[in-house]
């Protein structure tokens, strides 16, 4: 993060922003001297350090977003992508900490008093960690076709069905789970929106009939994923987020906190790049004297993604900001799929860029570059696929018709 852009006039409570950023880079400096170990368990292992995320708990990272009612600091999402942007330039980006304000972003949005009272509180401590379950391995990035389905028996839902790609759901404490209310043909038939039967459930991990299965991915920093098969899962209605048959309004919400701050993880990202490839550049030297970051065929690609890095950001921030201020949600959908597809354009060729700049070192594990590269080449194709994002700009900024 740049102190200086907080400068800008879109940036009404800046002193705020700068402790949090602060406070974000003294945790960075305590865990320097153990920075090469917590990476390698971060990218080889895929295992995120329980310590690292007690720091980011007791500097009250979690609590961010939360009203200082419910345990937190109220300073709001832009404040949080400040500390994901952080963290991410040291290569401590941290899937579960978004997945987890996504989530308290649905609890905010659609949960009743008592729902607030009872989760977020652990959550702003941090002694609760939260995973988030929307994709299906048939209806993919079509997610309103999903077949996963919730029935409604007096207070209780009974959960069938299947979920795929789901980060975390080893460590998670719950999953935010998305089903379907209503079945998808029903919704047709019935000539409903296709956002409507939707609800957004609780669901404890170790819930009777839940059964989890690894899968071999990689891709997001110190987490896994796994296969999900709900087999008739009891969940109780008081756990079911938002108005029934209505989750689509909250979903929304939470899908635009992602997007956000999986932007600023790759703006993270780009910077950790950058760094390690102007580092390098300034002190190797293959021809004389010279170094190699004295070549212009060096520098400029790595200054034209320096650019494009800073448009990402200032897109972040504006993204973050708009939500904070509770600007009409097209308007934050719009920036938040705008910040996600530039930040991550940016982070791949970052990555890339500063592969080529180490040479053969690029591929040396313990440079994490190659590591990194797998990171944010993901973030292209998910939470949301770069694709569907040029789609819903092309439709909703342009209104040019839409194909699928
Ligand atoms: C490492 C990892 C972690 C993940 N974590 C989670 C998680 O925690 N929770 C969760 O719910 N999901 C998670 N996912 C799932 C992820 O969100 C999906 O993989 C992603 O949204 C794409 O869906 P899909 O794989 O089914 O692709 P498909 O829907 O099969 O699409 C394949 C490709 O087709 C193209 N495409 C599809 N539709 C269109 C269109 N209309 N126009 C143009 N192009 C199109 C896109 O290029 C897309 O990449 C994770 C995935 C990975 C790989």
């Amino acid at each position: 993060m740049q102190v200086e852009s907080l400068d800008d006039p879109i940036f009404a409570a800046g002193e705020a922003y700068r402790d949090v950023v602060n406070i974000a880079r003294d945790l960075i400096k305590r865990v320097e001297p153990r920075q090469n170990e917590y990476l390698r368990q971060i990218f080889e292992e895929q295992r995120f350090p329980e310590e690292v995320w007690q720091l980011m708990a007791e500097a009250g990272f979690f609590g961010l977003m939360i009203p200082e009612e419910y345990g937190g600091s109220g300073l709001g999402l832009l404040a949080m992508a400040l500390v994901m942007e952080e963290l991410s330039t040291a290569g401590f980006g941290n899937a579960m900490a978004i997945l987890t304000c996504m989530d308290t972003a649905a609890i905010l949005r659609g949960g009743t008093e008592e729902q607030k009272r009872r989760w977020l509180p652990p959550i702003a401590s941090g002694s609760w960690k939260l995973a988030f379950a929307i994709t299906e391995p048939e209806s993919g990035t079509n997610s309103f076709r999903m077949r996963t389905e919730a029935r409604r028996e007096g207070d209780t839902y009974h959960l069938r069905g299947e979920k795929g790609w789901i980060t975390g759901a080893d460590v998670a404490d719950y999953i935010l789970v998305v089903a379907r209310t209503l079945p998808y043909r029903e919704v047709e038939e019935r000539g409903l929106p296709r956002t409507y039967g939707l609800g957004l459930f609780l669901v404890e991990r170790d819930a009777p009939g839940l059964s989890v299965y690894p899968m071999q991915a990689v891709g997001i920093e110190g987490y896994r994923q796994f296969r999900l098969a709900f087999d008739d899962v009891a969940v109780p209605a008081a756990h079911r987020i938002g108005e029934e048959h209505e989750g689509a309004r909250v979903l929304f919400h939470a899908l635009n906190t992602e997007r956000i701050l999986f932007a600023a993880t790759a703006v993270g990202m780009a910077e950790f790049a950058l760094r390690r490839a102007a580092e390098y550049a300034r002190q190797r030297k293959v021809f004389g004297d010279t170094p190699i970051g004295a070549y212009q065929g060096v520098q400029h690609p790595l200054a034209r993604v320096r650019i494009m890095q800073e448009g990402a950001r200032l897109l972040t921030y504006r993204a973050a900001r708009a939500f904070d201020r509770q600007l009409p949600s097209a308007r934050i959908g719009a920036w938040a799929n705008m910040a996600k597809y530039q930040a991550s354009e940016v982070a791949v060729a970052a990555v890339d860029r500063a592969i080529q700049t180490l040479g053969g070192q690029g591929f040396v594990r313990e440079n994490h570059l190659i590591h990194l590269w797998t990171a944010a080449r993901l973030l292209k194709t998910a939470p949301i696929n770069n694709e569907m994002i040029l789609n819903f700009i092309a439709e909703r900024e342009l209104e040019l018709p839409r194909s699928y």
